[in-house]
């Protein structure tokens, strides 16, 4: 198994366990990479975010807690940079996400219930859901350039409720056009995915992002792979990895990547 982790929360945004918390369980797994990927203050001042005047103290404690585990664990600073987030300085890595759609002036939110994505394909889209997740996928092709990200973080989130609510067919080729075009165009860039299982330790769903179809697609169009567990508690850390490797050898992938101080380094797959 890959024992590295860069898609972690904390106590600082939405997550349930201290950084300090997630720094040790990560020790505790035997991690040898691990790092931290706050959600980025937004202009909206979300709740799930790190505040504005916390971003400084976030920052700092986490190059504390790298320094703490010099020599047992590479900690690194990561951070969750939303689409229309701020990015600060002095980070080692940034995740790019989509979270949520702006439209007319008001932000709807797509992984946050499935009341409110039903609220934004009504409100904004005209009932239609592919509208929706085609103007989901077009944000999500401008993250690179947009945030400067190291890798696209949980590529296909707009289905996040899908599996509960279903709504759209995530097979049907109306779907996957935009979802593919969107894929091969960054991956022929040389932007890496996340394989990201965070929605199955929640229960939102039991496939990680992205599906089998869309990493199958990734394979062929050469894309590179990090696999993540975007943990919000200490126990969901490198949650569902076993399972999510086997779907990512079965996509035809023979290596993933992990995040290091020189940047991705490819790890084989055993
Ligand atoms: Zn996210
Ligand atoms: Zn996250």
């Amino acid at each position: 198994m890959i024992l590295a982790d860069f898609h972690t929360h904390s106590t600082l945004d939405d997550g349930k366990s201290t950084l300090e918390e997630m720094a040790a369980a990560a020790r505790a797994l035997g991690l040898t990479h691990f790092g931290f990927s706050g959600h980025s203050w937004c202009p909206w001042e979300a709740d799930y975010c790190i505040a504005q005047e916390k971003i400084p103290g976030y920052l700092a404690e986490t190059r504390a807690i790298a320094q703490q585990y010099a020599g047992q664990m590479e900690v690194f600073t990561g951070l969750e940079l939303d689409f229309y987030g701020e990015r600060p300085e002095g980070l080692d890595y940034v995740i790019g996400s989509v979270h949520g759609l702006l439209s007319g002036g008001v932000l709807y939110a797509v992984d946050s219930s499935p009341e409110a994505s039903r609220r934004a394909v009504e409100e904004a889209f005209g009932g239609d859901w592919y509208r929706y997740t085609d103007a989901y996928f077009d944000l999500v092709a401008q993250l690179p350039e947009k945030t400067g990200c190291d890798w696209i973080g949980h590529f296909d989130l707009v289905s996040k409720f899908n599996q509960q609510d279903p709504q759209f067919d995530e097979e049907s080729p109306r779907y996957l056009k935009r979802a593919l075009e969107v894929m091969e165009h960054l991956a022929k860039q040389g932007v890496c995915f996340e394989v990201n299982t965070g929605a199955i330790t929640r229960g939102y769903r039991t496939v990680p992002y992205p599906t089998l179809t869309l990493l199958r697609s990734l394979r062929e169009f050469g894309g590179e792979i990090i696999l993540n567990s975007d943990a919000h508690h200490v126990s969901h850390l490198c949650g569902q990895f076993p399972e999510a490797e086997e779907m990512i050898k079965a996509a035809g992938f023979t290596h993933g990547n992990i995040w290091t101080r020189a940047g991705f380094q490819a790890v084989d797959l055993a």
